[in-house]
């Protein structure tokens, strides 16, 4: 049975789970559409923006001017905000599908990829993920240590996010006193004793995942040098072909960066960044807690674009006092949803979830959780549109919910002890977190207990 759905008399009435870049991109997608759209959009915590405001760093202020194109989506007048609210156990997904035609997963990439090596979970080994989401001052992460008393950090993999974790371990405290990094993370890495960082990489130059302009800020820092082994700058003629392709010309410009810090004369500054390449950790090593990183000396073989690390056998140990695994996110399950346990995203054909190559009607998915963690936070933006456009073409087959009206979710999450925190809400927050930052030179200085965010809105009533 088809309730006309979407025309004037009977919104499509559409549940997006996850307010970071994709949900927000959906969300306009739709609103844009020629279909009478109402959205509510759920996230766990009371504050919106996802990854934009978790994942981002601190020092890379102006990637997140992005979200006033979401305050503006925001405040269209069919956007509602179910924000404090956790899709999967304050409301199921099974619940949810009562009140709305279309449930869009856009939660993201929230954990890690594992290594699989011995020792990984030893004391002082830690995840990317987990160190991103303590410095973002991500509510459940703020409690984490991160023992900086050591002098020798090791962080596996060549992406931006490696990048990222390297750069706030190689920052001074005032470099990164005027940004939004949280306090607790800031007075940590005050007392750090960290003086070499190395990033390790199972390729060569020419394949690192790094951007230009994010292997270009070691050459920049005020208390760290660069250094990069001349003799990595060897590569292979398969490799050099790599290079030489236009649709490689990042690669390139890392490969001509990584050459200019390998030609620099030793410096002198407090702290190094050490790039490693075509090496992978083989076992972290310890009696209590983690003491040195097994490396294997590792040789690549396969055609130009192809190219994979295979172990030689040759293995040497570097000491270590502090690790960081950033190999990848993964995507976390949500019961009621099928799950890809081999790629970590929600089971999908083009943003359609399916069920064992089944289609599930009404389930959709865009952003990191349908595709894997990889892109800008602009490429979300089509990959969310793709979504919308099957969702508007499947709309006229959809079955109506059941309970077409938002305020009866609202009054059963309220009875539960839900406090569920809308975008006006939010911006109560926003406006606290801005003046408490103002006050230490900070461009906001974010709550990182759900209480003291809640305590704002109360304070308010
Ligand atoms: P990523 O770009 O996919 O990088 C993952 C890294 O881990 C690669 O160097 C990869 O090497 C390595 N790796 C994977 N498995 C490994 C293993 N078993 N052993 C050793 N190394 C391994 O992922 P990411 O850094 O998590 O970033 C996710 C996405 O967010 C990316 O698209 C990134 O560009 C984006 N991002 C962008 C910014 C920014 O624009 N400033 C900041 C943060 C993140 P191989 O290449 O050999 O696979």
């Amino acid at each position: 049975m088809s309730a006309n759905l979407g025309s004037e008399a009977r919104a499509l009435r559409v549940a997006v789970v996850g307010s970071g870049p994709s949900g927000f991109y959906a969300t306009e997608a739709l609103c844009k559409s020629e279909l009478n759209v109402k959205v509510d959009i759920f996230d766990r915590l009371p504050a919106p923006f996802g990854l934009v405001r978790y994942g981002v760093a601190p020092d890379h202020s102006k990637i997140k001017n992005v979200t006033k194109v979401y305050d503006k989506t925001a405040g269209r007048e069919n956007v509602e905000f179910f924000l404090n609210v956790t899709v999967g156990s304050d409301v199921s997904v099974e619940e949810l599908g009562q009140y709305y035609d279309v449930i869009l997963f856009t939660c993201g990439a929230e954990t890690d990829r594992k290594l699989g090596i011995p020792g990984e979970d030893i004391e002082g080994s830690h995840t990317a993920t987990e160190f991103v989401a303590w410095y973002n001052g991500r509510p459940e992460y703020k409690d984490r240590v991160f023992d900086l008393s050591g002098e020798v950090a090791v962080v596996i993999g060549q992406g931006n996010v490696a990048m990222d974790v390297c750069r706030i371990l190689a920052k001074t405290v005032d470099e990164l006193k005027s940004t939004d990094i949280a306090q607790h993370a800031l007075d940590a890495l005050s007392k750090s004793n960290i003086k070499e960082i190395h990033m390790i990489g199972r390729r060569g130059p020419a394949q690192a995942a790094f951007t230009p302009v994010e292997i270009r800020e070691f050459g920049e820092l005020e208390q760290c040098d660069p250094v990069v082994d001349p003799s990595d700058m060897n590569i292979s003629d398969v490799s050099q072909a790599e290079l030489a392709d236009p649709k490689n010309s990042a690669k390139a410009k890392n490969f001509e960066i990584l050459k200019g810090f390998a030609e620099r004369p030793a410096g002198t500054k407090g702290r190094k960044f050490i790039c490693h390449f075509h090496k992978s950790p083989k076992e972290l090593q310890g009696s209590n807690r983690i003491e040195k990183v097994v490396l294997e000396r590792n040789e690549l073989s396969g055609e130009p674009g192809r190219q994979k690390a295979r172990g030689t056998g040759e293995l040497e140990e570097l000491k270590c006092d502090v690790f960081f695994r950033s190999v990848g996110y993964r995507g976390v399950p949500i019961e009621g949803v099928p799950f890809r346990e081999d790629w970590g995203v929600f089971e999908n054909e083009a943003g359609r979830i399916t069920d064992q190559g089944k289609v599930v009607p009404g389930m959709y998915c865009a952003g990191w959780i349908k595709r894997g963690p990889s892109g800008v936070i602009g490429t979300n933006k089509p990959d969310a549109e793709e979504t919308v456009q099957h969702i508007l073409a499947d709309a006229p087959q959809l079955e109506g919910c059941e309970f077409p009206d938002s305020d009866v979710l609202l009054k059963k999450l309220t009875e539960r002890g839900v406090k569920v925190v809308r975008f006006a809400d939010w911006k109560k927050i926003d406006a606290a977190e801005v003046e408490n930052g103002l006050k230490i030179g900070k461009p906001r200085e974010k709550f990182v207990d759900v209480k003291d965010m809640l305590a704002v809105i109360e304070r308010s009533e």
